[in-house]
């Protein structure tokens, strides 16, 4: 898929609209349309890359960035009570939307 035709360097580039909780250079983060706990958030990185399984050096250091990242913005955002990350790699993980996201799961108690 080209970069151009994915959604979420779309909604980085303003073309789509989202609820935007953080921004900054490298990262965005913002509300999930379809939210699965009370609290979900998707923090997304600003360079396109698809898959978990396409992880490089450079690639690894953006992640590093965004985790460095997520505690504040999960505290700032109803999770003060903790909450869950999660990255879904490919179909039989239900990856719809292939550019690289950390679902941020919380605002409650979390099951299984
Ligand atoms: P995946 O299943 O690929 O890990 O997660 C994709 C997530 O993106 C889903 O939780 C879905 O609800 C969310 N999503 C899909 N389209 C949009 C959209 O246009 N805006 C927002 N905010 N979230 C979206
Ligand atoms: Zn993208």
């Amino acid at each position: 898929m080209k970069k151009s035709d994915c959604l979420f360097c779309k909604i980085i580039d303003g073309e789509i609209p989202s609820k935007k909780v953080y921004e900054d250079d490298k990262m965005l983060v913002f509300k999930d349309i379809e939210p699965k706990a009370k609290v979900h958030l998707l923090a997304i990185c600003k360079d396109h890359f698809k898959l978990l399984s396409e992880m490089d050096g450079e690639r690894a250091e953006l992640v590093k960035y965004m985790l460095t990242k997520i505690p504040e913005i999960a505290k700032a955002n109803g999770c003060e009570n903790g909450y869950r990350l999660v990255i879904n790699q490919g179909d039989d993980a239900g990856q719809t939307v292939f550019h690289l996201h950390i679902h941020i799961l919380g605002g409650q108690t979390l099951g299984w």
